[in-house]
């Protein structure tokens, strides 16, 4: 296991107990090497595993986590979300703590709360409204701020408030009056409640204490206050602790969270290993390039920690940069790139199309669903939000009373959902009955991971047990998942917010809808949630380990008002006629000062920058449909022109001319000069051999003789 890390990750791996602080940036392997510290400890006897808990912002992230860990031989670690561990702690001492009550139910969404709480203090909202008024309770409850202190501390954390500080107040406090009232808690409840238990019960405290020695964080740039409060209480003053992270890719500030223990965690810990790392494993150094341009312009307390990446893969294609008429031009162009990728033999799961906020998902789901490209939509409400998942939960949830507490969980999922009439046979490819197949299959799927995954309870101060997972732990699985948006994996490209996408990677990355006012959002005002916007296309760019596409829509449909670059695009290089995504830095150009006249390939519709791509009127990597046989004739009849005229081939015609002539098959003078490299002058000398050798005439029959005719 040592002899897969450099010599930095060895120190972090081998570092004896205690803090340790991994400092880094994105790819240069945080996560493989707090996976294989954990494994380490645990294959050489210094630790158990179940004495761990490895920790996490995401679900998908945790999975990861998992994966990796079981990768290196090593079962029984806990690796969840604060969420996920919160709520097992919850639901695990609530009959203790609780004398016997239920536990509350979790809410998966304040939305509906927050818009009966603005109503009862005379505020009217529509969905939107409500759901920015939950995201400033969020944030306030996860800065461990209650109602009375809102307005104080929304005013020293600068916040853009959705209303007057003292009205968004009255709806906090008319929100936990409701919540109470209804029996319900919310996800940062069940934090504090996890709090509450370590903190204040002295047996919860050991219990929890003696299960858990060993705590890693990753991701630990974007802990929150409160999910912090937790961390201090299970440790209680112990430092067995791992965190790792980097500065650049905090992208959760808005809900409260802070780089700043991440930055200070060495102050704090004296005697803490501090690792640095700096090269990148994951991608090929021209993405590496491009993510260290994108962030050299960073500015204020983040990027002063920013590192330098170097890229230790071979090198690959340059990023690829397209501007769009409009998004429907931009989907349909993405959705056959992913096309051709998977043809070519890229796994549909190793492809990942990402953007700024879910609504962006809608016309990649569109267009993929036309090109017949499978895919799963990540961080967006929609798996659980089907009606047929939602009937499966439901269905599930009664099943547990139903099928008996010993079957096997595959069985009894499988059983419970043919009761709602699925089968384990799928139905025809194409169509909203496979569609309805795959979500419920990949339930079914879903359970039988989680069944591979034992539920670890401790018991006592040095003990824990396993046993199998039940029918009742899938279902709260589920609402977990659903709660926080963790659709199960199935073999398809993945579409996902540049948030969920944090900590993962794919071959091929898309990043989409890069104009202004989407990255960076309109919402973003003050400096510092600029820079937050900066950090998140610098996210989404080290996502990619081959294949980078960034691409807007100068328009949103078709005809629309005209949008600019995003500002963090590095400059277009319009030197030695191609125009690419250049790793230099500088503002963007803008399209408006591009004086060359537009031109759109006609496959996918991209605008085309680069003087070969122009003449040849495609994007180079779009699928070329050219007639070989013809192109073959053309060559020749090229070659025997230039050798009559004594000029090199290229003076007659390009490569590039030559390929468009094959590809387009011109049959009148108009298409003839309507492609690039053939003006008036080359239509007079050449056009009617041309036409003729693409309607079919022989070289023979073109001689260039008869070509001269024509120009005298
Ligand atoms: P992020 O900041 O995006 O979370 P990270 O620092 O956690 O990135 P990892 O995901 O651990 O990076 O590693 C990135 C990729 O590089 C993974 O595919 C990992 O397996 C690979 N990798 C990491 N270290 C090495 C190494 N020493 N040799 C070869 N490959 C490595
Ligand atoms: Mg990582």
């Amino acid at each position: 296991m040592l002899a897969g890390l450099d010599p930095e990750q060895r120190a972090a791996v081998t570092a004896p107990a205690g803090p340790v602080c991994i400092l880094a940036g994105a790819g240069t392997g945080k996560t493989r090497a707090i996976t294989s510290r954990i494994a380490h400890r645990a294959l050489s006897g210094d630790i158990s595993p179940r004495h761990v808990l490895a920790v996490t912002f995401t679900a998908r992230a945790a999975a990861e986590m998992r994966h990796r860990i079981s990768l290196l031989g090593v079962r029984g670690v806990q690796a969840r979300t604060f969420h996920a561990a919160a709520l097992r702690q919850v639901r695990y001492f609530a009959p203790r703590l609780l004398a016997g009550r239920a536990m509350p139910e979790l809410l998966d969404s304040k939305v509906r709360l927050v818009t009966l709480a603005a109503a009862r203090v005379g505020l009217r909202t529509d969905r939107a409204a409500a759901r920015d008024l939950a995201g400033e309770i969020e944030w306030a409850k996860s800065s461990l701020v209650e109602p009375g202190e809102y307005v104080v501390a929304a005013a020293r954390a600068l916040r853009d408030t959705p209303h007057e500080p003292a009205k968004v107040a009255d709806v906090f406090t008319a929100y936990e009056q409701l919540k109470r009232s209804n029996g319900v808690i919310d996800f940062e409840d069940m934090l504090r409640a996890a709090v509450w238990g370590v903190e204040e019960h002295p047996d919860v405290a050991e219990q929890v204490r003696g299960q858990y020695r060993h705590f890693v964080v990753d991701e630990y740039q974007d802990v929150n206050p409160l999910q912090q409060r937790l961390l201090d209480a299970w440790l209680g003053g112990r430092n067995d602790l791992t965190v790792v992270g980097d500065a650049s890719q905090t992208i959760y500030s808005f809900t409260g969270a802070t780089s700043s223990y991440l930055v200070d965690f060495p102050r704090r810990h004296r005697n803490a290993t501090v690792v640095r790392l700096v090269r990148d494993y994951r991608s090929t150094p021209q993405v590496v390039g491009l993510a260290n341009a994108v962030i050299s312009q960073a500015r204020g307390t983040e990027a002063r920690l920013r590192l330098e990446l170097s890229g230790q893969r071979p090198p690959g294609p340059e990023p690829d940069l397209r501007i769009f008429t409009d998004e429907p031009a931009e989907a349909n162009a993405v959705a056959a790139r992913c096309r051709s990728l998977i043809d070519a033999g890229t796994p549909a799961k190793e492809i990942a199309v990402l953007f700024r906020v879910n609504a962006q998902s809608e016309a990649y789901e569109k267009a993929l669903t036309e090109a017949e490209v499978p895919y799963v939509v990540q961080g967006a409400e929609r798996f659980f939000e089907r009606a047929e998942v939602r009937q499966a939960m439901v269905a599930l949830r009664s099943a547990t009373r139903s099928i008996p507490g010993e079957t096997p969980l595959p069985t009894a999922v499988v059983e419970a959902l043919t009761a709602v009439g699925w089968s384990p046979d799928a139905p025809p490819a194409g169509g909203a009955a496979r569609e309805r197949w795959e979500a419920l299959a990949a339930l079914v799927q879903l359970a039988e991971e989680y069944a591979a995954t034992p539920e670890v309870l401790p018991i006592g101060e040095a003990a824990s047990v396993e046993r199998p997972v039940t029918l009742t732990d899938f279902t709260e699985e589920l609402a977990n998942r659903a709660a926080q948006q963790h659709v199960p994996t199935v073999d398809g490209v993945t579409l996902a917010s540049l948030h969920s996408a944090k900590g993962l990677e794919w071959d091929a990355v898309f990043l989409v809808g890069l104009a202004e006012g989407t990255l960076p959002t309109t919402y973003a005002k003050t400096v510092e949630q600029v820079e937050e916007e900066r950090r998140l296309l610098y996210v989404g760019i080290t996502r990619a380990r081959q294949w980078l596409w960034l691409s807007y829509a100068a328009a949103r449909s078709p005809g629309g008002r005209a949008r600019r670059p995003s500002r963090f695009l590095p400059q277009l290089d319009r030197s030695g006629g191609t125009e690419r995504a250049a790793t230099g830095t500088g503002p963007a150009r803008r399209p408006e000062r591009r004086r060359t006249q537009i031109m759109s390939c006609r496959i996918c519709g991209a605008t085309l920058l680069a003087g070969p791509d122009r003449k040849l009127g495609r994007c180079p990597t779009c699928p070329s449909d050219i007639d070989d046989e013809l192109h073959e004739r053309l060559r020749e009849w090229r070659q025997r022109v230039a050798g009559a005229q004594k000029v090199p081939a290229y003076v007659v015609f390009t490569d590039a001319t030559l390929t468009a002539l094959a590809e387009r098959r011109p049959g009148r003078p108009e298409e003839l000069i309507a492609i690039a490299g053939i003006g008036p002058r080359k239509l007079g000398l050449y056009g009617e051999s041309v036409l003729a050798l693409v309607g079919g005439a022989g070289v023979d029959d073109v001689c260039p003789e008869k070509t001269f005719e024509i120009q005298s």
